[in-house]
Formats: C-alpha cells, structure tokens, sequence
C-alpha cells in the first residue's frame, strides 16, 4: 500500500505536468492536483462529460436553480485541461459564427435577438464571478477591430455596417487611422472598429473557480476518467475504464474539440490548434512607445487569424492558428514550433518598437470546428442527451449562455429572455479521410499565402475565392 507521502509526491508531480498545460493553469492560484477518479458504478441525475467551462457552466445553473440535485462530471484530465484553461481570455458578445452570416441565415430580429442575449451573458459571466467569489481579472477594456494594411480596411467597414444595419450603431465605433493610433502604435494601422462593451478575463483561474463552486453546490467531479462510450436512452450512461455513470435526468456531452476522438463525434467537430505566446511583463517605455493604454482585446483581419490581449501585469499575449491540422483528426500536440516561429514575427511586425521583446511562455490548445462553423445546443428528451459544443475559437462567454440554456432544457425551465436562432441546429459531418485532410491543408496554405499578399499590399490569389468559400470567411 503507497504511504501517504508517497501519495502526496505523487500527486505533486502529476499537478507539475499540468502546470506545463499553460501559463494560465500556471497561475490560476490553484495546486491542480488531480481530484479522484470515477470507480465503481453510480448513478446520478445528471452526468456531465467533460470538465471546461460547458460542462461546469452547465452543472453551476442545474445547482442553482435545483438545489439538491445529483450533478456529476467526469473530466478526462482535470478541470480547464481543454480550451478552456488554455484560450485567449476574450469574453466578447461576439457568437461563433459572423452576424452578418447569422442574419442572412435567420434574418435581422433573431441576429438582433442573439446579439443582445450575448451582451447580456458578458454581463452574467462579470455578475457570477462576482457573486460567488471567483477573482478571474475580469475587465472590460473592449474590443480594438483594427485594419492593419488597406486591404484589412473593407473588412472592418463590412463588420461595422453589420452592427448598425442590427440597430447596435450605438455600440460600435468606427475609428479613422488617427483616431486608432491614439489608442495603440501598431504597424500599418489604417483604421478600427471600437467595441467597448466586451471583456477580457484569465482563463485559467475563471475555469478553476467554477470548479470550486460547483463543488461547493454538491457537485461531484470526477478527473483523470476518460469517458470512452456512452449509451443514449431512458436511462443514459457513459463508461470509463474503471467505471460507469447512469443518469437519470440526463446525460451531457461537454467535450468540445476531444469528442472528434470518439466514433460518435469523429465526423463532426474538426479539432483545430490554435497557439499563444506570452511576453514577460513589458517596461513603462515599452508601454509608451506602443501605447494601448486602455488594454483594450486586439484583433485585425488575418485569415489564419491574430488577436492580442494586454494582461493585468502588462504582458501581451498573442494568439494565431496555422499549425497543421493533421491527418485522421489525430490530436497528439497543439503546438507547432514552426507556427510558434511565425507568430514570433508576426508579434513583431504589430510592434516594431518591442522588437526584442523576451517571450516568456507558450502553449496550444484545441478548438472544435463543426463544419458550418455553428455551434451545437440542443437537448433530445426521449434518449436525454444534451449536447453543447463547436465554439471555433469563440467559447469563453457563449459557454456560459449554452450551459445556462442547456440547464433550462434539461429541468423543464423556460428559456425568456435568452434567445437563440441555431437551437438545435445540426451541421453537417466533415468529409472521410482524404478528402478533410486535402481540404482542411488546401484552406489553411490558401489563408497564409492569402495573408502574405495583404502585407505586401499585393493582389490576392487567385483562388482566394474558393478557399474564403471552404473557409467559410468572409
Ligand atoms: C488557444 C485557444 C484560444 C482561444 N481563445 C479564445 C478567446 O480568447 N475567447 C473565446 O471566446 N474563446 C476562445 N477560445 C475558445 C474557448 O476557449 C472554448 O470555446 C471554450 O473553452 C470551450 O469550452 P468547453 O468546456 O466546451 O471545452 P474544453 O475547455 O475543451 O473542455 C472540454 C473538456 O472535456 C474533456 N473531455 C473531452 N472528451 C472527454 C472524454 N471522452 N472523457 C472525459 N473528458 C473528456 C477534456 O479533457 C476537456 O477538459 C480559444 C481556444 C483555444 C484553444
């Protein structure tokens, strides 16, 4: 029988090789030692898979609103191992999916509707944080849409034009060149669109305090069980290795990019990387010879897709995908020396004046890609699965309107004042092998050499069209 500190060393190393999952576990104030594992059969009211923000977000809200019932969740790793304990920390009202595709597809009221329900959810993330004690660095500096080049400016006019056909003129700035430069001295600067109502939060200890909470609501997290099957039906149950959950109520599935690596989820969600790079803290000079004083959630109009965000103690972490998706959804590592390389100069081209900045850290991470880039929410009553997943890279805030809505659901609740046009809405699969493979390779080498050309101001690929088609870009 292991003594109790050979236990103890034990699980000092296992929380050491989640320390190295990112910066953000890192420093979510939190030991990350493994919680037990499921063993044995039990049964539940309703067992979660998956313990990221969806899975967590739905658990709080069942709790809530029903004190007393019987909330599992059973997490392959730990608790924020996924997306969420890796991601940007934008916690913006923008949904997965453009508005502008959003309202050509269910049209102005519904686009309007789920617009403000999520605007309402950055407030209902700030006020949860708040109420139940869970210091995430939440802020609200707003989002910076910027232009960078001329070719980044039609893009950034098409977006404006969006929000104030929807009527959220009121909301959205349009900024001349020199109006943005008064706010941050990045290169190439033409013009932005200034968001203010949006958010920016450290992820890590965001998913970690939720942990916490859910706990102290009764939950009960299991960690370190990889669900390998599950069962719809009247009495839903999902199988580990070393256990089982029957659920009486329902039984969720919270998994988001790992469920490709199940039979079931293979052909519809495509796990995506998606890296970060983080400076150490940058000096008062350095801060005044870029400016961004407001801190503001930093994006341009990059197909492979870069956004920045000034953190509390004055780093800039900087995110970008590119790295190769990678034969059969296989998802061994999200991180990609060679992407990380070009993210180091991309992060240098923003700033000329930081260009020896020290990296201090940087890490990846999987997004879960449906193939329409809709996210799913729905609840089938007759076999009780719910399902939340398919965020792309806009999870942190819309995680929170789908777990509430998906609680709702699954107790009977009315859904007033949450609106939602994609309820229900199911993607189609991604193609077989080889076709995702040359498809998913084609878009991701067509957007780099489709932003190439927008740096150099020169004129885009031909086939541009075709592959902001299978992109689905804009
Ligand atoms: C690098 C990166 C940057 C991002 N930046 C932003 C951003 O700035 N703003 C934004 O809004 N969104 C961002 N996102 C997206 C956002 O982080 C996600 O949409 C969100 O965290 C999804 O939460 P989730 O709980 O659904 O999934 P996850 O956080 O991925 O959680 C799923 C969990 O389920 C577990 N799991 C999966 N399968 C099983 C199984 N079979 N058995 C047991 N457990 C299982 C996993 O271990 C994991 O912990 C980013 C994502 C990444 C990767």
């Amino acid at each position: 029988m292991a003594t109790q500190s050979e236990i103890s060393a034990a699980s000092l190393a296992q929380s050491s090789t989640y320390n190295s999952v990112s910066f953000w576990l890192k420093t979510a104030g939190d030991n990350l030692s493994p919680r037990p594992s499921l063993k044995g059969n039990v049964t539940a009211d309703v067992a979660i898979i998956g313990g990221g923000y969806s899975g967590l977000w739905t658990a709080y809200y069942l709790l809530r609103d029903n004190p007393g019932l019987d909330v599992a969740i059973v997490e392959g790793e730990i608790c924020g191992y996924g997306a969420s304990g890796r991601n940007g920390g934008w916690c913006s009202f923008r949904l997965p999916i453009d508005a502008s595709v959003l309202e050509a597809r269910y049209g102005a009221q519904s686009t309007r509707d789920a617009l403000l329900t999520m605007y309402a959810t950055v407030d209902e993330v700030e006020r949860v944080c708040e109420s139940e004690g869970i210091d995430a660095d939440f802020r609200r500096p707003g989002i910076l849409n910027v232009a960078r080049g001329k070719q980044q400016l039609p893009s950034v006019r098409k977006t404006y034009d969006t929000y104030v056909r929807l009527g959220f003129g009121d909301r959205n700035v349009l900024l001349t060149a020199e109006e943005a430069r008064a706010r941050i001295n990045v290169s190439d600067l033409e013009g932005a669109m200034y968001s203010p109502a949006s958010a920016a939060l450290h992820p890590g200890k965001l998913v970690r305090g939720l942990a916490r909470v859910v706990e102290r609501m009764g939950g009960v997290i299991y960690e370190q069980s990889r669900v390998t099957a599950f069962e719809p039906g009247t009495s839903p149950r999902l199988v580990t290795d070393e256990g089982s959950v029957v659920a009486r109520k329902a039984l969720v599935v919270a998994g988001e990019a790992y469920l490709s690596q199940l039979p079931r989820y293979h052909r519809a969600l495509l796990p995506t990387s998606s890296m970060l790079v983080m400076t150490e803290p940058l000096t008062p000079q350095q801060w005044s010879a870029i400016g961004w004083q407001g801190g503001e959630c930093l994006n341009s109009q990059a197909y492979l897709v870069d956004y920045l965000v000034r953190t509390p103690d004055g780093r800039i972490t900087y995110g970008s995908r590119g790295a190769p998706y990678k034969w059969g959804s296989a998802m061994k590592d999200p991180y990609d020396p060679a992407t990380l390389d070009v993210m180091k100069q991309n992060l240098a081209a923003w700033f000329p004046a930081l260009k020896d900045v020290a990296i201090a850290d940087s890490w990846g991470g999987y997004l879960g890609v449906p193939r329409d880039w809709t996210p799913r929410i729905s609840f089938d009553a007759e076999n009780k699965v719910g399902e939340l997943f398919g965020y792309t890279g806009r999870g942190v805030a819309t995680t929170n309107l789908f777990g509430r809505m998906l609680a709702a659901m699954i107790t009977g609740r009315s859904l007033e004042g949450l609106s939602l046009p994609m309820i229900g809405h199911q993607s189609p699969k991604w193609e077989p092998e080889p076709f995702r493979w040359l498809g998913v390779r084609y878009v991701q080498n067509a957007f780099r050499r489709m932003d190439t050309a927008v740096r150099r101001d020169s004129a885009p690929p031909l086939d541009a069209p075709l592959a902001r088609r299978l992109g689905q870009q804009k």
